[in-house]
């Protein structure tokens, strides 16, 4: 059972059939948001009756996601991590959620959780989209898919795609940092390296999507890639016990992540899982901030350079602003934004009071909420999720920048007693 009803354009409101290969609006060009039939899930499900369900991975939330049925088994085709023929699919989602007492007392906050998105199979959040994709392109028949990244959508799409046996066509800016281009080359993907901003690229992938006729991949245009990203906020819910904290900080780039968690809450809040909604705390890095900006000066947004070590939200154009701000201001948001240091701050600091491993804009939510924390714009007492959207294995550079170098020593005992006395 499949609960979508229609696809509807957040620019002008007209409604499309919820085919596969949607884009973007036919009348206006603006974004879909596929909507669903809440009565039917709600009827269908109850938020107690979850505990029971053994599949973590995020299918665990089929009745909420635009997916069909299998033609053998009668249940969702994807719904499931199991390895048997047609199943053979990275297991997505279900990241852990930590309590963190030492980082909350630390940040100066009583509860603080981090939701740990690195771990999924291509190590950032954007797997949950990229699966989606691939289920959506192989329903839309596609042999071939393509998008274009600052370097995470892209190592997941073919990560997925590979596990999938599907082909890719992936557009990078060039200075995607190593580890992400070097993931993408092993999934076997067609690597299309662009001497330019992710402006440029994204523009020279939407050109030869259009020739090429691929399925396209691209955040904020396939309307279905949030519906994977919103499991994230399922999962949060669901891991609370269906009780919601204060705030949830999520790093912003294009916006489409946000804009996920927002509709994520929203969907749950519409089938009565849940009886509140989070405050949104929206952080961008200080050298690359279009959206906060245009939310604090509250006006229409405008672009920036793209001017900060976070490679993952230097996007100066964001491709998804208007669901991003209307998440935003919908949820009484509060944005922040933080500089470079502190966001290799923030590294250091989740490392060595938890053992997490974050890429810079991974730690920038982080960051924010540190930084909120000590100017006053959220509550001592308040109870914090943030959320870490990418390892930091895909950006050894700076990596090494946040933590230093390490004590180089010939081998010798007493030279090291010195050393470490020191
Ligand atoms: C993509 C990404 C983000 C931001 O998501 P947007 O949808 O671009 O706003 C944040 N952190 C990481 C690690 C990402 O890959
Ligand atoms: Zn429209």
């Amino acid at each position: 059972m499949n609960y979508v009803t229609k696809a509807v354009c957040v620019k002008c409101g007209a409604e499309h059939k919820p085919t596969p290969d949607l884009t973007t609006c036919e009348k206006c060009g603006g974004i879909l948001d596929i909507r669903y039939d809440y009565d039917g899930i709600r009827r269908a499900l109850d938020p107690l009756a979850m505990k029971d369900r053994t599949d973590y991975s995020m299918w665990r939330y089929r009745e909420f996601l635009p997916i069909g049925n299998c033609a053998s088994c009668g249940t969702s085709v994807h719904h499931s991590y199991v390895p048997d023929a047609d199943r053979h699919r990275l297991r997505v989602g279900w990241s852990p959620l930590y309590k963190t007492q030492r980082l909350a007392s630390e940040l100066g906050l009583k509860t603080l959780y981090i939701k740990d998105d690195g771990i999924n199979p291509t190590a950032s959040l954007k797997d949950r989209a990229s699966a989606m994709a691939i289920v959506k392109a192989k329903e839309a028949g596609a042999k071939v898919i393509a998008c274009s990244s600052t370097g995470n959508a892209a190592s997941s799409l073919a990560g997925n795609a590979a596990a999938a046996g599907m082909e890719t066509y992936i557009f990078v800016p060039e200075r995607a940092p190593k580890g992400k281009v070097a993931q993408l080359l092993v999934f076997g993907a067609h690597v299309i390296s662009v001497k330019g901003s992710y402006e440029d690229t994204f523009r020279l992938s939407a050109e030869a999507i259009e020739e090429y006729g691929w399925y396209n991949r691209n955040a904020a245009i396939n309307p279905y890639l949030m519906e994977g990203k919103k499991t994230v906020a399922f999962e949060i819910a669901e891991q609370l016990g269906w009780r919601m904290p204060d705030y949830v900080a999520v790093s912003v780039g294009d916006g489409c992540t946000i804009s996920g968690v927002w509709k994520g809450f929203k969907d749950l809040f519409e089938t009565g899982f849940i009886d509140r909604l989070p405050r949104l705390i929206s952080v961008q890095a200080e050298g690359c901030c279009p959206i906060n900006r245009a939310i604090a000066e509250g006006k229409g947004w405008t672009p920036m350079e793209e001017n900060t070590i976070a490679d993952s939200i230097a996007v100066g154009v964001p491709r998804n602003p208007d669901k991003a701000l209307n998440a935003i201001r919908e949820s009484n948001g509060v944005v922040i934004n933080v500089s470079d240091d502190e966001i290799l701050s923030a590294m250091r600091l989740l490392g060595r009071s938890y053992g997490i491993f974050a890429e810079p804009a991974g730690a920038t939510g982080t960051a924010g909420v540190k930084k909120a924390v000590e100017t006053g714009l959220i509550e001592h007492d308040a109870t914090v999720v943030s959320l870490v959207t990418g390892s930091g294995l895909k950006d050894v550079a700076n990596a090494m920048k946040a933590a230093g170098e390490p004590l180089l020593i010939e081998p010798d005992m007493d030279l090291l007693r010195e050393k470490i006395k020191a």
